[in-house]
């Protein structure tokens, strides 16, 4: 059999086949970056433009109560809470993955007074590791860094706070949250836990692994779009204890009574700082409702499917390229990434042919498997470009090499 028919085969047996029609996308395309903006729901254009034309538009200033704008936050935060082992009061949909980071690492060090040292690892996602500068440039914090393997041995009783990425942005390697949250806690250490790349595309149980904390993205699996809220997690046995240093009034425990001293309001609201994106709520609330009915488990399911098969079909076109990723699929997140020297020119040629992955620098070509819309089909066609693109050398066309300012 070839890859496309056994491809055919995957498809009619797939249960979440008919889900690929609740999303738009384009003729043509096969969609390999959902990992990094997800693809948009069918209904999200219909409900941005209620929200646009009659809550704002209609409903003006009024919205707040009548169209409940603002309890927006705690809502989406509960409906994201099932999708990550969290309960509804323990999670908020607001502001960005790094300022919910900057947020929850000062709190965790005003909750381990004597500690300083925030623990993490090389290469974890950039804006992890540089959220903890600003705090270190103001005394408050301390940047440990260990490999793999060696985080354990890193936790000593100066650490306050082990901070890490669920699945490794680059190469999909997944850490072993229930045994790192408790070699953090027997340390006396909280743990932050960035579910960025999990939240919608595998199980998380943040409160079967007894996780103090966690953040994550609201626009690449959960499909809320460019730049959505993103959302945070706080335990409910530290709620009381929470001091976040952005302490606006939307984080206040009565924002309109417009007193003059911050009272913070009692559970996660006080994670709030100022109003709430209103706009990109609603469209991160179409994406949720999205894939909570899909459901996680059998996302997660589907998406190790995608990536068996994707390497299945290389091996099939006799395909030679060094995998980055874990060979095992329960090793890994819902993506492949591969190391080529030419991975850029590479991942351009791929584009022009419709094949959408993206580069990670230096030299990773990451293919993510967003598997709400991806179809077998989908993946057969694009192990078939990558080979034909290694075989043929056609990435080595001036064009494909140029640099673009976002990659
Ligand atoms: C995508 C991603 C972010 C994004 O942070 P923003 O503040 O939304 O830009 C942060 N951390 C990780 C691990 C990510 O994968």
């Amino acid at each position: 059999m070839t890859p496309e028919q056994r491809a055919a085969e995957f498809d009619a047996a797939d249960p979440l086949a008919r889900y690929r029609d609740s999303f738009t996308l384009p003729e043509g395309v096969i969609y390999l970056d959902g990992n990094s903006l997800g693809a948009l729901p069918k209904a999200t254009p219909g409900r941005m433009q209620a929200v646009v034309a009659q809550e704002w538009g209609e409903g003006l200033i009024r919205s707040w109560n009548s169209a409940h704008w603002f309890e927006a936050a705690g809502r989406v935060g509960g409906k994201i809470a099932p999708l990550i082992g969290a309960s509804p009061h323990e999670v908020i949909a607001c502001d960005s993955t790094s300022v919910n980071l900057f947020k929850l690492i000062a709190a965790a060090l005003a909750m381990r007074p004597g500690r300083k040292v925030v623990l993490s690892e090389p290469g974890n996602f950039p804006t992890d590791l540089y959220m903890i500068a600003g705090l270190e440039a103001q005394g408050l914090a301390e940047r440990r860094l260990a490999e793999r393997g060696r985080l354990e041995a890193a936790l000593d009783s100066d650490v306050a706070l082990l901070m890490l990425t669920h699945v490794h942005y680059k190469t999909g390697g997944l850490h072993d949250m229930v045994a790192l949250t408790r070699a953090a806690h027997e340390a006396g250490a909280l743990v932050l836990w960035d579910l960025s790349h999990s939240t919608g595309a595998l199980p998380v149980d943040l409160n079967g692994v007894a996780a103090d904390f966690a953040v994550g993205c609201g626009y690449k699996y959960l499909c809320g779009g460019p730049g959505a809220p993103a959302f945070a997690f706080v335990a409910e046995r530290h709620h009381a204890d929470l001091q976040q240093p952005l302490t606006g009034w939307f984080g206040h425990a009565a924002p309109f009574a417009f007193t003059d001293d911050y009272t913070g309001a009692p559970g996660i609201d006080r994670l709030q700082c100022g109003t709430p994106p209103v706009l990109g709520l609603a469209a991160l609330e179409v994406g949720v409702d999205l894939i909570a009915e899909i459901g996680v488990d059998r996302l997660y399911a589907k998406s190790q499917a995608l990536s068996e098969f994707l390497l299945e079909c290389l091996m099939a076109h006799d395909v030679d390229i060094e995998l980055v990723s874990p060979p095992r699929s329960a090793e890994r997140g819902s993506q492949l990434s591969f190391r080529h020297p030419d991975a850029y020119a590479i991942c351009q040629a791929l584009i022009a042919r419709g094949v959408i992955g993206d580069f990670r620098a230096p030299d990773v070509l990451r293919l993510g498997f967003a598997p709400a819309y991806l179809s077998f089909t989908d993946i057969a066609a694009a192990a078939r470009h990558l080979a034909e693109v290694l075989a043929s050398g056609e990435w080595q066309r001036p064009a494909f090499r140029q640099r673009a300012a976002v990659t």
